[in-house]
């Protein structure tokens, strides 16, 4: 099944300091690789005009490191991206970079736009031309637009803003000048952080911390902020809306040393994995994760429980990613290349694992029947999401209904016998919210609950 839609989640980074920030931002940009693996680039103004580096693939292949030398400047963004088969090439990496009457304009975002189709359509009625289909060109082009009648970066900021709808998390650069700004329901995460010589606007936390830095403060919900190398400036743009965290990013996505909005996402799974614990328990004799996505779940649950942990697979650090494989027998085979039983943890044993999230099933499915041959006694399988039932139009790579196990077949029991499980259950919605720690209202919880916190044709609506 392949994923319909050329835009994703990925990862995006900014740096202002008083001396060459490429290689700081290729480091964090290696820092959030997970967060897209398609294609990388970085964006870096020389003080008197910009230059890009970008490539396919992971940071180091698509960033040669000696040419981190060829991208001088005291200023840059960077990017990595979340890609899916039919949006390679180099047209669709990011940065991208067009010369505005304001000066030479360089942007990445990280989110999905839900009025992407409106607002092109609109545009080119008026004339304008498009070379991708990506999100980042509309925003970029509709930036540029502001920039140069406004020549204001903070209230072109407010004109984009007041344009899209949906998920967004950007870095631009205009002339040297580095912002960040996050859309005004919050959905993707930014944060920025001071560095040694400047300061990082970046998607996650943890690069902040690799680059020894500190953090300062998340970029609010319809916030922009300025970075320089001596300071920073924040400026609220849009305040009025709810907050729509998305769920996901605590529950699989973003680095568990990373602290979203407030919220170390370890603990957060941790205390998935012990609500987990206190709602479906059972008898066994050890609990395991499925490496690496379940590992702090699956310690919530065992210090909660009292079962010893385990790590009864071993995960095979150079396989790729199976998730978005196009096939079915494609996704299957890379499972079981990927992960590999320990017999010697496993044999007549009985055994709790736990992982993040079900969406096809594939996974589990797989994994369930290998514990079985490595001699398994009992396998019962706990999940760190409810199950998910809706796609996600802001960015996380969950697209149609069809996809999903859960709206294929009619109960949990059909669930547990398609994986072959002894028990299967998830945590409870309830639960969910409670672990990470925010109240319902302040997150993006659809994929999950099938009501959307903005407004979206033929689904339906949160607040209503
Ligand atoms: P599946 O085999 O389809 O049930 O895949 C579920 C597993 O894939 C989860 O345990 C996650 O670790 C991972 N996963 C979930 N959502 C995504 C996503 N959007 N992109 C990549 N991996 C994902």
């Amino acid at each position: 099944m392949l994923m319909m839609g050329p835009r994703h989640s990925c990862g995006v980074v900014g740096v202002t300091a008083d001396y060459d920030v490429a290689p700081n931002i290729y480091l964090a940009l290696m820092i959030i690789q997970h967060r897209g693996q398609e294609s990388a680039g970085i964006s870096a103004y020389n003080g008197s005009n910009t230059r890009t580096i970008k490539g396919d693939g992971l940071v180091e292949n698509a960033i040669k490191a000696e040419s981190l030398a060829d991208l001088p400047g005291k200023a840059g963004i960077g990017h990595v991206r979340y890609g899916v088969v039919s949006s390679k090439g180099y047209a669709n990496a990011e940065p991208m970079t067009v010369t505005t009457n304001f000066g030479e304009l360089s942007l990445a975002h990280n989110g999905q736009l839900t009025n992407y189709s409106k607002l092109r359509e609109k545009y080119m009625d008026e004339g304008w031309t498009f070379f991708t289909e990506t999100d980042a060109e509309l925003i970029i082009k509709i930036l540029g637009k502001y920039l140069s009648i406004d020549k204001d970066p903070f209230k072109a900021v407010k004109g984009v803003m007041d344009e899209l709808e949906g998920s967004y998390s950007v870095t631009f650069m205009i002339n040297g000048r580095v912002f960040g700004f996050r859309d005004p329901q919050g959905f993707t995460p930014l944060i920025l952080g001071s560095i040694e010589g400047g300061y990082i606007l970046v998607s996650e936390s943890t690069a902040i911390e690799a680059l020894r830095g500190k953090i300062v403060r998340d970029v609010a919900p319809g916030e922009v902020c300025e970075i320089t190398k001596a300071g920073y400036r924040f400026t609220p743009l849009i305040t009025d809306r709810p907050c729509s965290h998305c769920v996901f990013e605590w529950v699989y996505f973003a680095r568990p040393d990373s602290i979203i909005d407030g919220m170390n996402v370890y603990e957060a799974r941790r205390n998935i994995g012990s609500v987990l614990a206190r709602e479906s328990p059972v008898d066994a004799d050890l609990v395991m994760p499925i490496p690496d996505s379940g590992r702090a779940h699956a310690i919530g649950y065992a210090i909660q429980s009292g079962i010893p942990y385990e790590e009864g697979f071993m995960k095979n650090r150079f396989a790729g990613r199976t998730f978005i494989m196009p096939e079915q027998k494609q996704r299957e085979s890379a499972v079981s290349m990927k992960m590999i039983p320990i017999r010697r943890t496993v044999e007549g044993k009985r055994i709790i694992i736990v992982d993040d999230s079900i969406v096809r099933g594939t996974t589990l499915k797989i994994l369930v029947s290998m514990l079985r041959d490595a001699g398994a006694k009992e396998v019962h399988v706990r999940i760190g999401c409810p199950p998910v039932v809706a796609p996600c139009y802001y960015g996380v790579d969950m697209k149609t209904r069809e996809q999903f196990i859960a709206n294929v077949t009619d109960s949990i029991e059909e669930i547990r016998q398609i994986i072959g499980a002894d028990t299967l259950a998830y945590i409870s919605y309830e639960g969910l919210i409670e672990a990470v720690g925010f109240k319902e209202t302040e997150l993006c919880a659809a994929c999950v609950s099938n009501k959307y916190p903005t407004r979206i044709d033929g689904e339906k609506y949160m607040y209503d």
